[in-house]
């Protein structure tokens, strides 16, 4: 696992796998962005534009 000192490498978010849609705002702080939805759309994951966060279905 990371050390949590740095915020370099993208945050993973596990969601269920029968998730269809998240929502991803980048949270607070510098990376925060306005709230957008991504739909998986048959993929198994999502990297949001804004932030670089990555949504992994699970
Ligand atoms: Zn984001």
């Amino acid at each position: 696992m990371a050390q949590n000192s740095e915020k370099q490498a993208p945050e993973i978010v596990e969601v269920p796998f029968d998730t269809d849609q998240v929502v991803c705002d980048g949270g607070v702080g510098p990376l925060g962005h306005p709230q957008v939805w991504y739909t998986f759309d048959g993929k198994t994951e999502i990297s949001c534009h804004y932030c670089g966060r990555k949504f992994v279905k699970t």
